[in-house]
């Protein structure tokens, strides 16, 4: 089952994990009134939708005035948003994200994953995260590296060094880098993920360190012991199939969403 990014974020929230101030918000309306209660002079409005790609295909705006926050959301609430992850139809906007903007410095990326070769949970991680990490995996797959965890050990310290310095962090982002993602592990063992992805994980101007995307899968077989998570599912993101499944208890990805659970940088 996935989350919405602003599902995921709350998710991180609660673990003390770093975040931009965000409100989710159903109408124009709410929207200006979550960016007032945020506050500064720059906001991000993003499209809710279980599909990445969101950036390049106008369901991420950087909004200067309230007016702007307005107009954008108005924008994006009631369409379908098409990306290269959404499939040909598109996925519905009903909700959009309104979220302080953030001072970025580095874009960097971070996944956590079952890696099945080695039968392991693994962090994927790469100092050119962004938008385009897709062509990063294809076209210098070097720039991307993995650290798989042992079970019984769990995430140790050299590991967390290890991840560290691949993202080319300064001593001051590693501390907090390390505390994050000791967060991350717990939260993805807590809640039955099979994915967590943070795509952007930033650094700001300020050198300082924000999950700036967030994207968690939850393993459908695990549902019945995480209440609180299965009340978080959008059925409108899925398709007919999906939606008759899991009225009948059943655990069932359409091949339509499987493709786009699986492609690449979801899961190798
Ligand atoms: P997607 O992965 O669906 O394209 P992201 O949330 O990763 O959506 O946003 C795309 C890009 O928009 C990010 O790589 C980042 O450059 C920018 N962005 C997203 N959120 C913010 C924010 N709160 N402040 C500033 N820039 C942002
Ligand atoms: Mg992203």
């Amino acid at each position: 089952m996935n989350l919405h990014e602003y599902q995921s974020k709350q998710l991180f929230a609660d673990y003390g994990i770093p975040v931009p101030r965000g409100i989710p918000a159903e109408s124009a309306g709410a929207a200006v009134k979550a960016a007032e209660e945020i506050g500064g002079d720059l906001w991000v409005v993003k499209a809710q939708v279980h599909a990445g790609g969101r950036g390049k295909a106008g369901g991420v705006k950087l909004a200067r005035t309230l007016e702007e926050v307005r107009e954008y959301a108005d924008a994006m609430l009631g369409i379908q948003l098409v990306t290269h992850q959404s499939g040909p139809e598109g996925l519905p906007v009903n909700v959009v994200y309104v979220e302080e903007g953030s001072e970025i410095d580095r874009e960097l990326y971070l996944s956590m994953l079952v890696d099945r070769e080695v039968g392991r949970i693994s962090f994927i991680a790469s100092a050119a995260g962004g938008m385009d990490i897709e062509k990063v995996a294809a076209e210098t797959p070097e720039q991307i590296f993995s650290v798989a965890i042992a079970p019984d050990a769990g995430l140790q310290d050299y590991q967390a060094r290890q991840l560290a310095f691949g993202l080319e962090l300064d001593k001051k982002q590693m501390r907090q880098f390390g505390d994050l993602i000791k967060k991350l592990y717990q939260l993805y063992l807590d809640s039955d993920a099979s994915l967590i992805e943070v795509n952007p994980l930033i650094t700001t101007k300020a050198g300082d360190i924000l999950a700036l995307d967030g994207k968690i899968n939850i393993d459908g077989s695990a549902l019945f012991r995480q209440p609180e998570i299965a009340a978080l599912r959008d059925t409108s993101q899925e398709d007919e199939a999906e939606r008759d499944a899991a009225e009948h208890d059943l655990n069932y990805v359409s091949l339509n969403s499987f493709y786009r659970m699986t492609r690449w940088p979801q899961f190798w």
